[in-house]
Formats: structure tokens, C-alpha cells, sequence
């Protein structure tokens, strides 16, 4: 079994009819309703209809009757249902319930006052109006004869306003009482009532009801299986409502508790059982009802797939690796997928919840009995804890390799200088332009390789978002080799060649570059004398020995070849050293 559920097969099946008894106990309530009625009934008093009725049949047989001719109705859980035929009317005028009888009810314009504040003057009663004796200037312009003869004019206040130029005067509408007469009820402070159009009474409807409640119990020991017992006890009201009992032997039962109705029946319904075998794992399956059937069972496929407990502590992260690819684990994600918008913006846990929640129900809708509560919610755990550290984890591994490989290259690299540079040496280059390239030749490999990583841990990620069937691939910036893993990447190489290069020297292994390298050291060190003596050295050697001292002593890189011939020929084969060089 691997999750892919195409290699299971049904074992040892059974089918037949299982048939057991119940009883149903029943208890009656009355329930009276009034509220207001436009048409009068010619019906007479409730309490001389109810008697008639229970006269002519009493509601213990009314309901005997009821259950016999509609079990499935009646036979499972109930709640204050209302019994057929045992619903009683009738009106009566009564006191009108909005006035009390008094015909008229309270104006709520005014308050029952009668009188509502002025409009004119917002209820102050005064109004503020233009003075009339300076017309609204405040005061009065005069003229009068100055020392000098000459006309002055000057300015009076207005007594009358004090200068303001208003004056406060009686409000003409309200005669400065700031309430005027209510318009609504004309200032009577009461409205005809509308409920019984002032007649003081209206017509109401009684309705009274007989409600039962009861329940069912059921005999289920004679099935012998515990399996249907289970479902018929947990399921007894889904297969009822969807017609898979069949109900036979309705009756009451003889001697009657004094409020309590007892009924008999029996039932029958089909059921089947089978074991599922896939491999090495085997389970029980069973069901009830054959239309729509009720299937219970033990879970198979948490069973085969080891599905642990999903409040425990597993390692969600091995198990979503072990069942990466298979058929279960990619239906789980494109729940969580579909889902993810609707549990958006929640915190963290939250939305872990929800969507935990929703792989459970949909993957139990799914398979039912086969994966269980538990599986399905154990599934859900491995979409939501496993697939992220997953990736995590795959990138991890990655980013080892990826860096393993670059201080390998860097180890390549560095062998390659080591046998390289005693013929530069011996060849008497430039040690800092051999150098130079050297650096050169490091940077291009380990950036090249950088990338190439780059490449490969996307393409890793890849497959894996394929291998779980994910919409959204797992990819960049997500793995994290970006800039960091680049970098990092180079430094690694650079810092193992180094590392190696310097080694060597150290331990003087091998000798021809801890050779070439004091060599080197030797000559930067040197003053122009211990420099000539070296070239003039050299340049007699048969072969021509590491001419890099001469080098160094040509102040003039334009010259060197004169220049070397220069000191080759005071000391020796000067054409030899042209040859060397040319
Ligand atoms: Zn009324
Ligand atoms: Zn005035
Ligand atoms: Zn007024
Ligand atoms: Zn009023």
C-alpha cells in the first residue's frame, strides 16, 4: 500500500438483511399562540374543541396512529413537532393591546403635551429684530460748531439698542412663550389609535398546538456484529431520513405509563461487510442501507500508511518525504491550495488550524472509514509542518553540496599552482602577474560554479514542488542561494586554494614549490647587489637558470631585453640569454 489506493482489493464479503427491535417513548406539551387577526372565525371556544377531539380520540392513539402510517417521521429524535390534525383556532375581540382600550394613544410629536417649542424663535421666546430709532446703525451722525468756528462731526450712540442696532422684542409667534400649539393632535396631546381605529377593541387569533418530543431506543444485541450496531446507533437518524429502515410491527405498547407513550417497533435494513486487504495490511469495512450507505470500518489507509496520532509528536517532516508523490499527500495539498484564500490574514496558528481543519473534512468526505478522523487530520499536519522544512531541509542538503563542490574546485585549483608555478618560477616571470592570473583563473571557476549551484538547487526544488504536486513551485528567493550562497560559494574556493597554497610552502611539500616559492621571497627581499650576483648566477647556469633577478634589476620594463643582455654579457652568453627571451 502506498497511498496511491489502486491496489486494494475487497475480501471475504458479506451481505443480508439485519433486523432488530426499538422503542420509542413520547411525550405531548400544549403550546397557545395570540397575536392580532383580520377575519374572524365562526369556530367555537379552544377549550371546547380541544375536548372534542380528545373526546372522539385521545392524542395517545392520534399519535399511535401517526407513527404507524409514517415511522420514519416519527422514529427518530424529536422535538416539540407538531402532532397532525391537533391544531385548534380561535379569534375573539379583546381590549386593543396598543391603547389599552382608552381608543386613543399618547401623540409622539408632542409628548401628550400638546405644545412643541416655536419654530420662529427655536423656543427662547424673544426674537432679535433691527432697533427702529437708528435703523440698525447703533448710533446717530451729528454736527456742532468747534472753537475755531469751524463744523465738527462726530457720533451719538443709539439708546435705544446701546449700539448694537438690535433689539430684543416678543417672538410675534409663540407671544414670547416659546411653545406653540402641537400640529400632529392640534394640541389635544392624543392620536387616534390606528391599531383598533379608535374603537377601543380588535380581533385576535388563539392557536393551540399539541407538540411531542420523544426519542428512540434500539435492541441492537441480536446483530451480532458490532460493527452495524455502531453505525445503526451513531447513524440512526441519517438512515432513517434517507429510508434505509424498513419499519414493520408498529404498535403501542399495552399497559400505558400516565404520560409517557411507548411504542414498539421492529426495523430491518441491509447491510454488508468485507475485509480490505492491500499487501500485508488488512481491515474491516462495513456498511448499512444500500442506496445511500453508511460506511464505517476500520481505517485501512492510516493502518497501511502508518498515519500517526495527529496530536502527537511526530516527525511531520520524514513523513511528508516518505509520502511525497503519492496519490493522498497531493490531494491534501490541493485542499490547502484551494483553501489558502479563504483562511488569509489569520495568525500563524490560526491559519495552521484552519487548514488543518479543512484536509481533515475533505479527505474524510473523500474516504470516509478508509483514512479515519485521525488520518485525515494527520494529513493535514504533514501539508502544513512537513512541506515547508521539507524544502528547508532539501535546500540544506543542497547548499552542503553546493559548498562542498566549490572548495573542491578550490583544492583543483590550487594543485594546478602548485605544479604550475615552479616553471613560471624557473621561467622567471613576474611572480605578482602569474599571481595576478592565477586569482583570475579562481574567480571565473568558482563564479562560474556559483551559478551553475544556483541552477541546480532551483531544478532540485523543482522536481520536489513536482514530486508534491505543489501550484505554487518552490523556487527563488525561497531556497536562499541568492547573493549569499554566491558569495559564499567563492569565498570557499578562494579560501581552500590559499589555504592549500600556503600549507605547501609551510611544510615544504612539494619541494619544487616551497622551492620556487623561497625563491620568490628570497628575491623581494634581496638589495640590487644580492640581485646581480643572483642574475649573473643564473644567466652562466647551463641550462639558463630563474632570470627573474635580472628582471627585477631593470628599473626600465621597455629596456629589459637590453638590459638583460647588459648583465648577461658582462658575465656570460649574452646571445643565449637574447634567445631565452625573445
Ligand atoms: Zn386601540
Ligand atoms: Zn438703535
Ligand atoms: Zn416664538
Ligand atoms: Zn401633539
Amino acid at each position: 500500500m502506498d497511498g496511491n489506493l489502486d491496489d486494494w482489493h475487497l475480501d471475504d464479503m458479506e451481505a443480508r438483511r439485519i433486523s432488530f427491535r426499538g422503542q420509542a417513548g413520547f411525550t405531548f406539551a400544549w403550546d397557545e399562540e395570540r397575536s392580532r387577526a383580520n377575519a374572524a372565525l365562526s369556530n367555537p371556544p379552544i377549550d371546547e374543541q380541544v375536548k372534542a377531539a380528545l373526546d372522539a380520540r385521545p392524542i395517545h392513539l392520534a399519535l399511535t396512529e401517526c407513527v404507524c402510517s409514517r415511522p420514519q417521521d416519527w422514529l427518530l429524535p424529536v422535538s416539540r413537532k407538531a402532532l397532525p390534525g391537533h391544531e385548534f383556532r380561535h379569534t375573539r375581540v379583546e381590549t386593543c393591546d396598543s391603547c389599552a382600550g382608552k381608543r386613543t394613544v399618547d401623540c409622539g410629536g408632542c409628548g401628550a403635551s400638546g405644545r412643541v417649542p416655536c419654530g420662529n424663535c427655536s423656543g427662547s421666546g424673544t426674537d432679535r429684530v433691527m432697533c427702529r430709532s437708528c435703523g440698525g446703525m447703533g448710533y446717530f451722525s451729528r454736527t456742532r460748531m468747534g472753537p475755531n468756528n469751524q463744523t465738527e462731526h462726530y457720533r451719538d450712540t443709539c439708546w435705544g439698542c446701546g449700539g448694537g442696532g438690535r433689539i430684543n422684542e416678543r417672538c410675534g409667534s409663540c407671544g414670547g412663550s416659546g411653545r406653540v400649539t402641537c400640529g400632529r393632535c392640534r394640541g389635544s396631546g392624543q392620536l387616534t389609535c390606528s391599531d383598533c381605529q379608535g374603537r377601543g377593541s380588535r380581533l385576535y387569533i388563539y392557536i393551540r398546538r399539541a407538540l411531542v418530543s420523544g426519542r428512540s431506543g434500539l435492541a441492537l444485541d441480536e446483530i451480532g456484529f458490532a460493527g452495524w450496531a455502531g453505525i445503526l446507533r451513531d447513524h440512526w437518524n441519517a438512515l432513517v431520513t434517507k429510508g434505509a429502515i424498513e419499519f414493520s410491527g408498529v404498535e403501542a405498547k399495552d399497559e400505558q405509563a400516565s404520560d409517557v407513550l411507548r411504542i414498539n417497533f421492529s426495523a430491518a435494513a441491509d447491510a454488508a461487510r468485507a475485509t480490505v486487504r492491500s499487501g500485508d495490511t488488512a481491515a474491516q469495512l462495513y456498511s448499512v442501507g444500500s442506496d445511500w450507505p453508511i460506511v464505517g470500518g476500520e481505517p485501512l489507509l492510516a493502518r497501511a500508511l502508518d498515519l500517526p496520532d495527529p496530536d502527537g509528536d511526530a516527525d511531520w517532516v520524514a513523513l511528508t518525504a516518505g509520502l511525497a508523490g503519492k496519490r493522498l499527500l497531493r490531494e491534501a495539498i490541493d485542499v490547502t491550495e484551494e483553501k489558502a484564500a479563504d483562511h488569509k490574514g489569520q495568525s500563524k496558528d490560526a491559519y495552521q488550524a484552519a487548514q488543518i481543519a479543512e484536509v481533515r473534512d475533505e479527505m474524510i468526505g473523500r474516504y470516509g472509514a478508509l483514512i479515519g478522523a485521525e488520518g485525515a487530520a494527520s494529513l493535514g499536519n504533514m501539508v502544513m509542518k512537513g512541506i515547508e522544512p521539507l524544502k528547508d531541509r532539501v535546500a540544506g542538503k543542497s547548499w552542503r553540496k553546493n559548498l562542498g563542490i566549490a572548495a573542491l574546485l578550490g583544492l583543483v585549483v590550487g594543485i594546478v599552482i602548485l605544479v604550475h608555478f615552479p616553471y613560471q618560477d624557473a621561467r622567471g616571470a613576474d611572480w605578482r602577474e602569474t599571481a595576478l592570473i592565477y586569482v583570475g583563473v579562481l574567480f571565473v571557476v568558482s563564479i562560474a560554479w556559483a551559478l551553475t549551484a544556483r541552477l541546480l538547487l532551483r531544478r532540485q526544488l523543482r522536481q520536489l514542488s513536482r514530486k508534491l504536486d505543489l501550484t505554487n513551485m518552490l523556487g527563488a528567493p525561497r531556497h536562499g542561494w541568492t547573493t549569499w550562497g554566491t558569495s559564499l560559494s567563492i569565498c570557499t574556493a578562494f579560501a581552500v586554494a590559499v589555504a592549500a597554497l600556503y600549507a605547501s610552502w609551510h611544510f615544504g611539500w612539494p619541494s619544487r614549490f616551497a622551492g620556487a616559492a623561497e625563491n620568490q621571497i628570497r628575491y623581494a627581499n634581496a638589495t640590487d647587489d644580492q640581485l646581480k650576483d643572483a642574475c649573473v648566477a643564473a644567466a652562466n647556469a647551463k641550462p639558463m637558470a630563474n632570470l627573474y633577478p635580472c628582471r627585477r634589476l631593470c628599473k626600465n620594463p621597455a629596456n629589459s631585453l637590453e638590459c638583460l643582455m647588459g648583465f648577461g654579457s658582462s658575465a656570460g652568453p649574452a646571445l643565449g640569454v637574447e634567445d631565452e627571451y625573445r
